[in-house]
């Protein structure tokens, strides 16, 4: 069914005929003119039609099954359909309960452990009344990332630049984790040569941009694309109720309560929306997002509710902060000032550095700090080892199992139990090209003009190995964003601020105690995982950021005495 043969196709295996009819009816109506509208009423007739589209090369977007199918289950349908077709959406459907009211709870476990396998993308029921609740929603949403994911959509930018350079590497991160739209040809590429040829680009500045006018920005610095991409990069005005240091979840929060709650509101932030947060490829311990929701899409969310409540956003970067004339102030990289008599620390943590010879000369050039998923697709058919023990580093080793021949999660200790959730190991040991290796450590790294192999070491037996790598990707540790801020914060031995209750009476210059999320200098608050004793998750930091908001207005309601 569906009006135009060629394109994309949308499959649906249903053996309950009646159900079959009106779903693919429904598709068709919604989706008919840009799909191909599909159906097989069991597995066998699926599969071939798969293999056929498979031989054709005809692109399948989407594939639908029942949970209860003759043969085989609709979980191991789609698995197969997987094999055939990588890059398809894949929608199970369960039949309601017998009161054709809800899921049936008896199906929960099992859609827990196909969710947490990775098995299936999405799930719905089948035997809804109107489509418009329970069908068009996830099927729109699954086309929507498929064809970001698959069809070529408009470059605002497209880059030129050496594939290895680290310069290449931040500009390929810096987009997308902005959400800017955007090409990356490497410069021995045919799509290369053509773009310097066409622009007359200079190939000793490279990276170069070439925005969609044909503008060409040759080695820009961030703040020159950022200008160029119609961004804030300096402060509208120099007097705001509050300044937000940090774009991350704690900040975005405390920006969308302070400004929506009427106080003017600016957050200043040097990277990316989001911060550790929009690195996460799926982030599925999120409230209300029961299949989880990438780290990105939640990000610009946000932002999009921070902005649309009045709040400023400048990309810049916090440099200093002091107090004067009662005002509390933050000086900006261009030298510029914000005053405020309130100041949000919300600038998180980086992760540390391996120390390693061989590694700092390879930064972006195969070896990578976070997750980088942008250079996933790059590590295609290749050896890559991922460096951590915790959720981040076991999610970015199932991103990058989609594309790499072979990911090695190396772990320092000697189980993940303690450091890594349970659904993440679950999905990990189930992903058939990860490998676990516990109580190795990286001792070299190697490699002319990008990574080529690294030494590993067991820490128990000594022993060493030279392994073939082609990325190296390092989640350890945290440390936080606070140089910046000393001597006039007070903080723990690794940096983390001490805020309410855990700051030191002999720093604390009041009358009254420090209210909660107030750092050592009143009108100072922190939030989110740069404040000593916080958990370092989404949903704690974006309870934080929140939470301050309210002890803001605390303390705008409260005359300020200073005691010493
Ligand atoms: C790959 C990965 C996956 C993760 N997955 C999960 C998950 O599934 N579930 C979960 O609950 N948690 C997850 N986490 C942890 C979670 O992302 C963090 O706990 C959360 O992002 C902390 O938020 P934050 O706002 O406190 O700090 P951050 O997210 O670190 O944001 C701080 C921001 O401040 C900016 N900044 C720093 N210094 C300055 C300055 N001087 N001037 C201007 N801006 C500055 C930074 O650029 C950054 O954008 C993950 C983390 C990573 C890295």
């Amino acid at each position: 069914m569906g009006r135009n043969p060629d394109a994309p196709v949308l499959l649906l295996i249903d053996a309950d005929e009646p159900a079959r009819l009106r779903t693919e009816a429904a598709l068709a109506r919604r989706f008919g003119s840009d799909y191909s509208v599909r159906a097989a009423a069991n597995p066998e007739d699926g599969l071939a039609m798969l293999e056929q589209l498979r031989d054709q090369r005809q692109d399948l977007a989407l594939v639908a099954a029942d949970l209860r199918l003759p043969g085989i289950d609709g979980i191991e349908f789609l698995r197969r359909a997987h094999g055939l077709h990588p890059h398809a959406f894949r929608l199970l459907l369960v039949a309601m309960d017998q009161y054709h009211t809800r899921v049936p709870f008896t199906e929960l476990p099992t859609l827990r452990r196909a969710t947490a396998l990775g098995q299936i993308d999405v799930w719905t029921v089948k035997g809804w009344v109107t489509p418009e609740e329970w069908l068009y929603p996830h099927v729109q949403a699954a086309l929507t990332a498929w064809t970001l994911a698959n069809r070529p959509h408009f470059a605002v930018y497209r880059f030129v630049g050496d594939q290895w350079s680290s310069r290449s590497h931040e500009i390929r991160d810096l987009f997308s984790r902005n959400g800017v739209p955007f090409e990356f040809h490497p410069t021995d590429s045919e799509e290369g040569r053509a773009l310097i040829h066409e622009f007359g680009i200079d190939v000793s500045h490279l990276p170069a941009a070439v925005r969609h006018d044909g503008t060409v920005l040759h080695d820009p610095r961030d703040t020159e694309l950022a200008v160029s991409h119609g961004i804030q990069v300096t402060p509208s005005r120099t007097r705001y109720d509050v300044v937000v240091v940090g774009a991350g979840p704690a900040g975005l929060a405390a920006a969308v309560n302070a400004a929506s709650e009427g106080l003017g509101t600016v957050v200043v932030e040097r990277e990316a929306i989001g911060g550790q947060a929009g690195t996460s490829s799926l982030i599925r311990n999120y409230l209300g997002f029961q299949l989880g929701i990438s780290g990105g899409e939640l990000a610009h969310r946000a932002w999009e509710q921070a902005i649309f409540f009045g709040a400023e956003l400048v990309f810049n970067s916090a440099e200093e902060a002091r107090l004067a004339n009662g005002d509390r102030v933050v000086g900006l990289r261009d030298s510029s000032d914000l005053r405020a008599p309130i100041v949000i620390i919300a600038t998180g943590v980086t992760y540390r550095r391996l120390d390693a010879p061989g590694l700092d000369r390879l930064v972006g050039a195969g070896v990578f700090y976070g997750a980088a998923t942008v250079e996933a697709p790059a590590m295609a058919g290749e050896d890559v080892y991922v460096v951590g023990g915790a959720n981040s580093a076991g999610q970015a080793a199932l991103h990058l199992a989609k594309f790499a021949a072979h990911v090695v999660l190396l772990v320092r200790g000697r189980s993940l139990r303690a450091s890594m959730s349970e659904y993440l190991i679950t999905q990990l040991e189930a992903t058939p090209n990860i490998e676990l290796r516990l109580q190795t450590r990286v001792v070299e790294g190697q490699g002319e003009s990008r990574l080529e192999r690294l030494k590993l070491e067991h820490i128990e037996s000594g022993h060493r190995e030279t392994v073939r790598a082609a990325g190296l990707f390092v989640l350890i540790g945290a440390e936080p964003h606070t140089q910046w801020l000393r001597p006039l914060l007070a903080a723990d031995d690794h940096g983390f601020l001490l805020t309410g209750r855990d700051i030191p009476s002999k720093v604390w210059p009041l009358d009254r105690s420090p209210l909660p999320f107030e750092t050592s200098a009143p009108g100072v608050f922190a939030a989110g995982d740069v404040r000593h004793g916080s958990v370092k998750r989404v949903a704690a930091a974006v309870g934080e950021g929140s939470v301050a908001i309210g002890s803001v207005h605390q303390y705008l309601a409260q005359p300020v005495a200073v005691s010493r």
